[in-house]
């Protein structure tokens, strides 16, 4: 069914991604907002705009009666959820289809199982993608915890079955250790996310952060766009995106994106995907599945030519995916830094006015943000506020195009973690792709001794 109105249910950079793709192709949009996010930038391009609360997000963005009579009020027949708030919300997205309105997604049941990350893992070695040793599942008892990790060996991490985010995750480093560590971990994982079911795994040392593109029609045909590369982080959160990844073979990648496009033709996933893996001495182990259109697409889109939104509301109307996998091919080299309103040394939050604003502009340099001068970045949401994309034919190329845009780049009016991508390449480790997850906040703690 050709979808003739899509409701947005986000905000900031992403809320503006889905309106252009849906404008581009024809589709009326909907923006919904906080009373916080009145002057925002989707907001003012949306062809009609639906306030649905209050500032903080489960008052609106989270509020699904509020969407829903959005969508019903605005004669909406399409929902898209964006990334975080209700992306990944398996009843959210029933909700939506029991009105008889689009759901721009996966399947219910898979975002549920994927949800569930003792539940994901199950699926994800029934399907074939090699996993990180550990527990089959929900640890039970103090007795048999010990025993998987003396199995596995130590250190082992205990996480978070509902976990997020990078929370709710915690190292062991010896048997001793073990019980007060699954206790602590079970209450936070209680008080973030009302379940403390917890799971083992073994702590990978020093692995890499590889994640597959996929996309499903739904109806048994799969495919892959190969990889990025999220090693680079802070605190479990992604700073800066590759692709392609610089430590993988094309062989791997084929290798890989096909074990990736089969787990989920056999699935009947539908949509857009992202199958995360931790890599290390040549090898992938999955640790989750996104069942959403991930912060980092834009560098896939860069390499493939493909708009992965667009490719997004197709599948939902019932089209048949794009690209065969033949068809699908690799070009040149991207990569993504986000800008945070943060001290690029504490990484304190800096909303405010945003007295100026240039975004960089010229060949192969892509800019994803809601800002503007005179907009106020409200203090109640996520502090990315931009993000810079850059495409060069080479990864040498990619990094001389990101520093000359970078030197372009104006916000005045807060701090933003600019600075910090550009003191990143200077960095020889960096500028050779030579990094693994644990590689930035090292380099951190050594700026701040120095
Ligand atoms: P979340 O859903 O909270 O983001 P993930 O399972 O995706 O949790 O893990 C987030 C990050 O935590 C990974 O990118 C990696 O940096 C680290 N991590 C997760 N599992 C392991 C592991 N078994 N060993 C080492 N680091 C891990």
């Amino acid at each position: 069914m050709k979808i003739e109105k899509l409701l947005i249910a986000n905000r900031g950079e992403i809320a503006l991604r889905i309106h252009r793709a849906a404008h581009e192709m024809g589709i009326r949009t909907v923006a919904v907002h906080s009373t916080a996010d009145a002057d925002a930038m989707h907001v003012r391009l949306a062809d009609e705009a639906i306030c649905i609360g209050p500032p903080p997000a489960g008052e609106s963005y989270l509020n699904i009666p509020n969407i829903i009579s959005a969508a019903e009020i605005s004669h909406a027949d399409a929902i898209h959820p964006g990334y975080g708030f209700l992306s990944e919300n398996a009843q959210f997205a029933e909700i939506v289809e029991s009105h008889n309105i689009i759901f721009v997604g996966p399947k219910p049941q898979h975002i549920r199982t994927m949800g569930d990350k003792v539940e994901a893992k199950r699926t994800a070695g029934k399907l074939g993608l090699p996993l990180v040793p550990g527990s089959d599942g929900a640890l039970t008892g103090i007795e048999s915890a010990k025993i998987i990790a003396e199995k596995i060996g130590y250190p082992v991490l205990i996480k978070a079955a509902s976990g997020g985010g990078g929370r709710g995750m915690k190292v062991v480093q010896s048997a001793d250790l073990l019980e007060t560590m699954i206790g602590q971990a079970k209450s936070e994982a209680k008080a973030a996310f009302g379940d403390d079911t917890v799971y083992m795994e073994k702590y990978l040392g020093n692995p890499r952060h590889i994640e597959f593109q996929i996309f499903g029609d739904g109806e048994g045909n799969a495919i892959h766009l190969g990889e990025r590369d999220c090693s680079l982080q802070r605190r479990h959160q992604k700073v800066l995106e590759e692709a392609p990844s610089p430590v993988i073979t094309h062989a791997q990648r084929e290798e890989m994106g096909m074990i990736c496009a089969k787990a989920m033709a056999e699935m009947g996933y539908r949509g857009a995907g992202t199958i995360e893996f931790l890599y290390e001495n040549g090898e992938f182990y999955f640790i989750e599945m996104n069942t959403r259109l991930q912060v980092e697409h834009p560098v896939t889109e860069a390499i493939t030519g493909l708009d992965l939104v667009r490719e997004q509301i197709r599948i939902a109307e019932g089209n048949p995916l794009t690209l065969r996998q033949q068809d699908v091919q690799f070009r040149g080299h991207a990569i993504e830094c986000r800008i945070n309103a943060e001290d690029p040394r504490t990484f304190a939050p800096s909303p405010g006015l945003v007295k100026q604003f240039h975004a960089p502009g010229g060949m192969h340099v892509r800019v994803d943000s809601g800002l503007y001068a005179g907009y106020k970045v409200p203090p109640y949401y996520d502090s990315m506020i931009a993000k810079l994309i850059v495409y060069g034919t080479t990864r040498q190329g990619a990094l001389r195009r990101l520093r000359r845009a970078l030197e372009e780049f104006v916000i005045d009016g807060m701090k933003t973690t600019i600075p910090l991508h550009q003191a990143l390449l200077d960095v020889p480790e960096f500028q050779s792709g030579d990094y693994t997850i644990k590689w930035l906040e090292e380099w951190l703690a050594k700026q701040d001794e120095g």
